[in-house]
C-alpha cells in the first residue's frame, strides 16, 4: 500500500483506467496514511473517509462498465482547502466564526472536482479566513511541516501543502490572495500554482480580498498540477469576475516542456526580488536554478521592476480594505457563531460580542486596518495611493514582459521558519509574501516549483516563475523543462527525500 501513496496523480489515474489498481484501494491507502500521520501533521480540519470511498467506488464502477473516464484525474484523491464550500461537509475557513456551518451549496471548483471523478478526502487547515503565512492563525491549531515538525508549512494554505508533502494526498486545492498557494508550496517542497486572476471561479470561495483571491492547483509534480488546473479552470457565469476565454493549454505545455530545452526563451531575473533579508541558502538554490535554466538554453536577462518595492505595503492596504468589507457579513445573524443572544441584549451587542469571540487577533487587525484605510479623510491617502501603486506594478510587469517571456525569483525569502518564531512580529510574517505579492496585485499567472534544498538548513526552496495574464502555459512549460533537468541533476525528484514521518504521537 505504501507505494500507492508515492505515485503521482497521473500515474494513479492511468493505473485505475488500466485496472491495475482500484480507486477504492488508492483511497484506502491514503486514508490509512492520514490515520497514521495526522496526529503529527494536522493537515486536515475535516476528513470524510466514507464519502471518499463511495466516490472511489463510483469511479471503479465506471471502469468496470467500460464507461469513459470522467476526466484524466478520475479516481485520484484530493485535499480541499477549507475556504471552498462543499455540500454535506463543514466549511470553517479556520475560524471559530464558522464552526459547525454547513454550506448549502458546492463551490464551482468543488463541483468541477466532483464531476471530474476526483475523490475528495477532506478539508484542509488554513490561517483564519486565509490571512497569514504559517497556518498559526487557524483557530484549530497549526499544521506542521512534514520536513520538520517544529516548523511552519507556510500559509494560508499550509494544510493543503503539508498533505502533499506528507503523502496524505497526491493533489490539493489551495487559494492564493498574496501567496497562499505558492509560499506553502515553496516551504514544503511541492508545486503550487496561482492561475491568472479570473480564470478559476471564485463562486463558493469564501471571500477575503475579492480583487486578489484565486483558487489553484497544488501537487507534487508539474504535470499533476497542470491536469488539476484544467479540471478547475474555465468560465463560470456565477462569478462576475470570471474571464470568458479559453483555458490556457497548460497540460500540453507541461507534457511538451518535460522533454524540451528552453532555446529561444528569454527569462528575466527580477532585481528587486533578491538581496538583503533573503536567506543565503535560498539565494544560492535560486541561482543554481537560474544556471540550470541557462543550461537548458534560456537567455537570462536582469530585469528591474522598481515598483515591486512598494508591493507589500500597498497589498497591506488593499487586502485589509477588501477584507473589512467582506467580513462584515459575519454579523451573528446569518452564519455560524452567535454569542450572548438573550432578551437583555440588542442586536448590536450580540453582533459585537460574537465578532469579539469569533475572530482571532490577525483577522481583527486586518479589519481595523482596512476600516481605517477606507475611512473618509484617509481614503485617498491610503486606499487610493495603494491602488495607484497597483497600477505601477502592472506597468512594471508590462514593460518586463515586453523584454522577456517569463520572470523568475525565489518564491519566498527564507525556508520554513519555526512555529512561534514570527507570531509576535506581524511585519516579519508579512515579509514571507514579498516575492509573491506582485503577481497577485497584477493578476497574472505565477507558480512555485521546488528548486533544491537550502545549504543553511536542508529545507526546500522554491523557484517562482511568473507569466503574463492568460499565458499560464508559459510558466508550466518552463517549470516542466526545469523539473526534468533538476531530477536528472539530483538523481530523482526532490520529494522522495522527505524523511519518512515518525508516527509515534
Ligand atoms: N500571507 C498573505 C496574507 O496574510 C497572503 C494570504 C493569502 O494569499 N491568502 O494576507
Amino acid at each position: 500500500m505504501t507505494d500507492l501513496i508515492r505515485l503521482t496523480a497521473a500515474e494513479i489515474a492511468a493505473k485505475i483506467q488500466a485496472k491495475e489498481v482500484s480507486a477504492v484501494e488508492v483511497a484506502r491507502a491514503h486514508l490509512d496514511r492520514i490515520d497514521a500521520v495526522e496526529p503529527a501533521v494536522h493537515a486536515f480540519l475535516h476528513i470524510d473517509g466514507d464519502r471518499a470511498l463511495q466516490a472511489a467506488k463510483a469511479v471503479d464502477e465506471d471502469v468496470a462498465a467500460g464507461r469513459p473516464a470522467a476526466s484524466p484525474l478520475a479516481g485520484v484523491p484530493l485535499a480541499l482547502k477549507d475556504v471552498l464550500t462543499m455540500r454535506g461537509a463543514p466549511t470553517t475557513c479556520g475560524s471559530k466564526m464558522l464552526e459547525g456551518w454547513e454550506p448549502p451549496y458546492d463551490a464551482t471548483v468543488t463541483l468541477r472536482l466532483l464531476e471530474a471523478g476526483l475523490v475528495i478526502l477532506g478539508k484542509t487547515n488554513m490561517d483564519e479566513f486565509a490571512m497569514g503565512s504559517s497556518t498559526e492563525n487557524s483557530a484549530y491549531g497549526p499544521t506542521r511541516n512534514p520536513w520538520d515538525l517544529d516548523r511552519i508549512p507556510g500559509g494560508s494554505g499550509g494544510g493543503s501543502a503539508a498533505a502533499l508533502a506528507a503523502f496524505e494526498a497526491p493533489l490539493a486545492i489551495g487559494t492564493d490572495t498574496g501567496g497562499s498557494i505558492r509560499q506553502p508550496g515553496s516551504v514544503t517542497g511541492t508545486v503550487g500554482v496561482k492561475p491568472t486572476y479570473g480564470t478559476v471561479s471564485r463562486y463558493g470561495l469564501v471571500a477575503f480580498s475579492s480583487s486578489l483571491d484565486q483558487a489553484g492547483p497544488c501537487a507534487r509534480t508539474v504535470l499533476d498540477a497542470a491536469l488539476l488546473h484544467e479540471v478547475i479552470a474555465g468560465h463560470d457565469p456565477l462569478d462576475s469576475t470570471s474571464i470568458d476565454a479559453p483555458v490556457p493549454p497548460v497540460v500540453a505545455a507541461a507534457r511538451e516542456g518535460a522533454n524540451a530545452d528552453l532555446k529561444g526563451l528569454r527569462v528575466g531575473v527580477v532585481t528587486e526580488l533578491a538581496g538583503e533579508g533573503y536567506q543565503p541558502g535560498v539565494l544560492a538554490a535560486f541561482e543554481a536554478a537560474v544556471a540550470q535554466l541557462r543550461e537548458l538554453g534560456a537567455e537570462i536577462v536582469e530585469v528591474s521592476c522598481p515598483s515591486f518595492d512598494l508591493a507589500l505595503p500597498a497589498y497591506y492596504l488593499i487586502a485589509p480594505s477588501e477584507c473589512s468589507s467582506n467580513l462584515a457579513r459575519f454579523d451573528a445573524m446569518r452564519y455560524g457563531l452567535r454569542v450572548g443572544d438573550d432578551a437583555t441584549r440588542s442586536a448590536e451587542e450580540v453582533m459585537s460580542l460574537t465578532r469579539e469571540a469569533g475572530f482571532g487577533a490577525e483577522v481583527k487587525r486586518r479589519i481595523m486596518l482596512g476600516t481605517y484605510a477606507l475611512s473618509s479623510g484617509y481614503y485617498d491617502a491610503y486606499y487610493g495611493s495603494a491602488q495607484k501603486v497597483r497600477t505601477l506594478i502592472k506597468r512594471d510587469f508590462d514593460a518586463a514582459f515586453g523584454q522577456v517571456d517569463v520572470l523568475v525569483s525565489p518564491t519566498t525569502p527564507t525556508t520554513a521558519f519555526g512555529i512561534g518564531e514570527r507570531t509576535d512580529d506581524p511585519i516579519a510574517m508579512y515579509r514571507a509574501d514579498l516575492c509573491t505579492i506582485p503577481s497577485s496585485m497584477a493578476g497574472n499567472a505565477a507558480l512555485s516549483i521546488p528548486c533544491g534544498l537550502s545549504a543553511c538548513d536542508g529545507l526546500p526552496v522554491g523557484l517562482q516563475i511568473m507569466s503574463p495574464a492568460l499565458q499560464d502555459h508559459r510558466g508550466y512549460r518552463v517549470a516542466a523543462a526545469y523539473e526534468t533537468a533538476r531530477d536528472a541533476a539530483q538523481g530523482g525528484p526532490l520529494i522522495t527525500r522527505v524523511p519518512e514521518l515518525e508516527v509515534a504521537h
